[in-house]
Formats: C-alpha cells, sequence, structure tokens
C-alpha cells in the first residue's frame, strides 16, 4: 500500500476577501500529500529551491510523508500567486514561476516506481508523462488545469491517454473536450483513455463517471471559507488516498468509488477553512470521521412514504 505523488511543490501569495499570505507552502503534490496521508502511506516527488527550508519539509514529515524523493536543487522553488473575488470558485491566476521545475528530470527512487498508485499532480504534462513511464503503478490518475489546455494540449492528451483516472474542474473538461455538457464531456474524456473520470465543480462538489456509473457528490455547506487554494488537490488526496488504503489488489468497485468522493469532499471541505495547508494540518482522525457521517446524514434520504399521483 503506498501511492506516489508528482506535482508542484510552492510557494504561494494568495488574497481572498477573508484576508491574504504571502509565500505559504503550497502546490499541487503538497495540499495532495497531506490529504493522502489520513489513508496510506505517502511518497512525494519533486525539486525545490534554496528557499526551501527544513521548516517546510517538516510540514509534511509531522504526518509520516516520505520526503526522500525531494530533490533540493539551486534555484528557486516554484511560486505561484493568485487571488479570489466573491466568486470563490475561481481562481484568478496573477503569476506563475516554475523556476526549478524548468528544467526537472524526474528520477524517481526504487520505492516510488514501485507504489502501486501514481498521482500526477498538476504540473507540466510532458514531465507528468516522464514520471509516468518510470512508475510501475497498477493505477494511476492525473489532475491538470486550464493553463496546460491553453498551452500544451497535445501533451495533456498523450498524457491522459497513459493513465486510468482523470480528475478536472468541469469547466476544464469543457475547455478540453469543447463538448458543453458536462456528461458528454466526460465520455468523450473516457475515449481518450481514462476508465474513471471525476468532474470537480468547486463549492458544488463533484461528479464521478464510470463506463457502468454516475454518482454525484455535493460540497458541504459550509458557513466560514477562507481560501480555496488546494481544494482540487485535497478532494484528490482524500479520494485516491482512500482507495489505495482499502485496496485489495482488484479492480476499485463502485462502492468504494462512492465512499472514495466522500472522502474527497470531506478533505477538500477541511482544506477551504484557512489559509493554504493550514487547517489540514492541524486535521485530527476524529474530526475526519464527524464529518464523513455529516455527509452521510447530508446525502442520505429514504423512499417516499406515498406514490405520486398519475
Ligand atoms: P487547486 O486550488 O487545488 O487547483 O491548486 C492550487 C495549487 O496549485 C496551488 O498551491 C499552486 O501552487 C498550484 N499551482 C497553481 N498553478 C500551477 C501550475 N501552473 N502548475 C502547477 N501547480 C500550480
Amino acid at each position: 500500500m503506498a501511492l506516489t505523488v508528482v506535482g508542484s511543490i510552492a510557494f504561494d501569495s494568495v488574497r481572498t476577501p477573508f484576508g491574504e499570505r504571502d509565500r505559504m507552502l503550497g502546490g499541487s503534490a503538497v495540499h495532495f500529500a497531506l490529504a493522502a496521508s489520513f489513508f496510506t502511506e505517502v511518497r512525494v516527488v519533486g525539486p525545490v529551491g534554496d528557499d526551501f527550508g527544513d521548516d517546510h519539509l517538516a510540514v509534511l514529515s509531522e504526518r509520516a510523508i516520505d520526503t526522500d524523493d525531494i530533490e533540493h536543487v539551486p534555484g528557486k522553488t516554484f511560486f505561484w500567486r493568485g487571488h479570489y473575488d466573491h466568486d470563490m470558485n475561481i481562481a484568478h491566476t496573477d503569476d506563475t514561476e516554475l523556476n526549478v521545475f524548468a528544467d526537472f528530470e524526474p528520477k524517481l527512487s526504487p520505492a516510488s516506481c514501485e507504489a502501486q498508485m501514481l498521482f500526477l499532480g498538476n504540473i507540466q504534462p510532458e514531465l507528468q508523462r516522464r514520471v509516468r513511464a518510470q512508475s510501475s503503478a497498477s493505477f494511476a490518475a492525473l489532475d491538470s488545469m486550464n493553463l496546460w489546455i491553453d498551452t500544451a494540449r497535445d501533451s495533456l492528451v498523450a498524457a491522459i491517454a497513459e493513465v486510468d483516472c482523470l480528475l478536472l474542474n468541469d469547466a476544464e473538461l469543457r475547455m478540453l473536450t469543447g463538448r458543453p455538457n458536462l456528461s458528454q464531456a466526460a465520455r468523450a474524456t473516457m475515449e481518450m483513455g481514462p476508465s474513471v473520470v471525476v468532474a470537480k465543480r468547486g463549492e458544488y462538489g463533484a461528479v464521478l463517471f464510470t463506463a457502468e456509473a454516475t454518482f454525484a457528490i455535493p460540497g458541504l455547506p459550509l458557513e466560514d471559507v477562507r481560501d480555496p487554494t488546494g481544494a482540487g488537490d485535497s478532494f484528490a488526496g482524500g479520494f485516491l488516498g482512500y482507495l489505495d488504503g482499502v485496496r485489495t489488489g482488484g479492480e476499485h468497485d463502485e462502492r468504494a468509488l462512492r465512499r472514495a468522493m466522500a472522502y474527497g469532499s470531506v478533505l477538500a471541505s477541511f482544506n477551504v477553512e484557512d489559509f493554504g495547508t493550514e487547517r489540514v494540518q492541524r486535521l485530527t482522525e476524529s474530526e475526519l470521521a464527524e464529518r464523513y457521517d455529516e455527509f452521510r446524514r447530508l446525502t442520505t434520504f429514504e423512499e417516499a412514504p406515498v406514490s405520486s399521483r398519475p
């Protein structure tokens, strides 16, 4: 049972209507790893620069995340600056500096190659492909974003063909396929290769598509949302971390996928309650269990007691 993740390891400067933070720890791999670490052994692959200190690494190792494949290279750590206005479903990117990611050549250790599950977090699609080529994972998943659909579409489509599961925002699925209807867009991406497609829908939750089933889960209606940065990666971490944790070596059955969707939503709901990684860092097992139950209560209803009129 182990899950390898490659993705950005970043410093993020973020402004929301509820405050701002400068150069806090972030990145797709970091948000993902923290969420997944509640269910399984996680190994992070990626480069960091001279400005990345032991205190940043400690955030990961405190959750027993393996950091042996985090490479320190001369230069600056990946940097992202963004802001959200009142619609916190829309992230506005103000600056992206790839820095040490620009020339990164991933070299997975034997342990990272052998992990049975792989998550290719949001980063250049060519880099995702080079990692996929080295890994012997039996289940690989991929996330991406509008920047790569715009600037590296062919590489991204090739990367998608090499994975079993694609997680994308609903708008990005539409953008990738040119289909305005979400179900059609999901089916069109399944034709590119993946057998599982998850459409993330921000505060509205997420929808799962497989050849046999469609399943939708809402977001938790929270009164206090401070910073949605990393919610998509936390969702992916809860989803794949849970699948890896319960895995018996075979196919994922629909019931496990549904529970994984719930854990994805649970982790995303915690992520948005505070800036960056702050909330998930202090999350406890009992809070996790309590919120899973809250989701069950939110989404369960009984058969109708009376039949409808003709
Ligand atoms: P999310 O809110 O889950 O979509 O992801 C936000 C995280 O993605 C932030 O922590 C950023 O550091 C990271 N990020 C933003 N833009 C990029 C990019 N172009 N490539 C890789 N990671 C990015």
